[in-house]
């Protein structure tokens, strides 16, 4: 291994640095791509949502062979009180084809992306940790250290796809430790069930599948849950921001346990068998929170950036995205000898011309809503007034509709804070958060 040169090391087999390798394995790179786990996929996690498009500019038709669950043909938003629902849904016959997304579980889809990275020459280099990038001056990263006897790696270019935790974002300085308004914390479980039940509890056909988002009952804080139907399970899980866990002092698994006895939840997923539990960090600052992407030798893709679309649930899209552009830079990098900042910068000038600077800055104002907003209200009176007020409408009780109408409207007035215009202020910063 001390001998080896290559071309371009990438540094973690998630989507972001597998499409980074597969990119620039097959324009004739010599690429090491280096996983920490036993195989890609091993210890990942995700909701998980996996989209057509982006992937699709890599590999065309990927969809027709890759391990997925099922063809999502329905989203659902719940808005949760504390014994009802408010729903809002969207099914379409056209999400079939061509398919817009798929349910997937990433202990099978990484092995399949990552196999055809290696397929086009990139070598797979797994339960392998990388524990620093190796540098000449403390300027121009050349190479890896790894956990391995003879454990060092050169090359012209790192790519660094390390996750959100990236220790090596953070050895470049260009990634503190996350502040804990930056990040939520995701717990997720895997419930057996069979594909029967799921398909009459979701009113779905063989291989359609729904998604639903869930607001509210997260205990007061800033959070999302889930629930995914896959082939023969389902995917529930609750993400919530760190700053609430720390202040509330309530861990996420009592967040997703009181989910579980929610009674909308609790039937579609009666008489499931756990069949897995696991956690992981998830990015959540958005545009501000994205770092310098690129130096000399380096450049940083997907969540070890910040790169996820939390509105849209959109995190590996945005790595792929990401990945591929960071290859081409690569390439063009190879071909003009060049792997310094000058040309590397490319690559920043890229991400700013494409869907993610798009997207997240559209979004750029949502932190700003959750700091000067609590918690309380949005995740927890607003969904409840919102049932409350639902239900109120739909009473039938003797009272005058205009005198149900004035009712409902004073339950969400109450929580968005109790005076007239608070509610319309709300809408409006609302408004903007959601609009840059
Ligand atoms: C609960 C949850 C639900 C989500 N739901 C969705 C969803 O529905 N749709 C969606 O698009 N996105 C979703 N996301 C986000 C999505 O999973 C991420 O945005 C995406 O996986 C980022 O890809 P990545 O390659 O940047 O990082 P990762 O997928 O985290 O991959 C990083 C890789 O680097 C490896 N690694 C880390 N450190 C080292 C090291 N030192 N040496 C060697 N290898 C190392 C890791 O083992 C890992 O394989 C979800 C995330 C979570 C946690």
């Amino acid at each position: 291994m001390a001998d080896e040169r290559f071309d371009a090391i990438v540094v973690g087999a998630g989507p972001a640095g597998t499409a980074a390798a597969y990119t620039m394995a097959k324009a004739g790179l010599k690429v090491a791509l280096v996983e920490r786990g036993e195989f890609p996929g091993a210890k990942n996690l995700f909701g998980g949502v996996l989209y057509r498009q982006q992937l699709e500019e890599l590999i065309p038709e990927w969809w027709k062979e890759a391990p997925l669950e099922r063809t999502i043909v329905e989203q659902r938003l719940w808005m949760l009180g504390e014994d009802s629902v408010v729903t809002l849904g969207h099914r379409n016959e056209k999400y079939k084809s061509p398919p817009n997304c798929w349910t997937g579980l990433r202990v099978k889809f990484d092995p399949w992306f990552a196999s055809k990275a290696e397929q086009a020459g990139a070598l797979p280099i797994y339960e392998t940790v990388v524990t620093e990038l190796l540098m000449q001056g403390d300027q121009v990263v050349k190479g890896i250290r790894t956990d391995r006897d003879d454990g060092e790696l050169e090359a012209n270019i790192t790519i660094v796809a390390d996750g959100v935790n990236s220790l090596l974002g953070k050895q470049l300085g260009v990634h503190r430790e996350w502040r804990p308004h930056e990040v939520s914390l995701a717990v997720k479980e895997v419930i057996g069930l069979s594909k029967q039940a799921i398909q009459d509890r979701f009113n779905l056909d063989a291989n359609e599948g729904c998604t639903i988002e869930i607001v509210g009952q997260t205990c007061g804080m800033a959070g999302l849950g889930f629930l995914y139907t896959n082939q023969d399970t389902l995917s529930l899980g609750v993400g919530v921001m760190v700053n609430d866990l720390k202040k509330h002092r309530v861990k996420p698994y009592e967040v997703l346990d009181g989910l579980k006895q929610h009674p909308m939840i609790k039937k579609l997923i009666e008489g499931g068998e756990v069949r897995e539990y696991s956690g992981h960090l998830i990015p959540e600052g958005g545009f501000n929170s994205i770092p310098p992407l690129a130096g000399n030798g380096w450049m940083i893709c997907g969540d070890a950036a910040q790169m996820v679309n939390a509105v849209h649930r959109e995190g590996t899209n945005l790595a792929v995205t990401s990945g591929r552009l960071a290859g081409e830079v690569a390439i063009a990098a190879h071909k003009a000898g060049d792997f310094s900042l000058r040309t590397l910068s490319a690559y920043n000038d890229a991400i700013r011309a494409s869907i993610i600077h798009k997207d997240l800055k559209k979004y750029r104002g949502l932190h700003g809503l959750l700091a000067y907003e609590n918690s309380e209200k949005l995740f927890n009176q607003l969904p409840q007034a919102v049932n409350d007020a639902v239900y109120e409408m739909l009473l039938v009780d003797g009272k005058p509709k205009k005198t149900k109408q004035k009712q409902a409207f004073r339950q969400l007035k109450d929580a968005s804070g109790g005076h007239n215009m608070d509610l319309l202020r709300l809408g409006i910063k609302g408004w903007r958060a959601m609009n840059g």
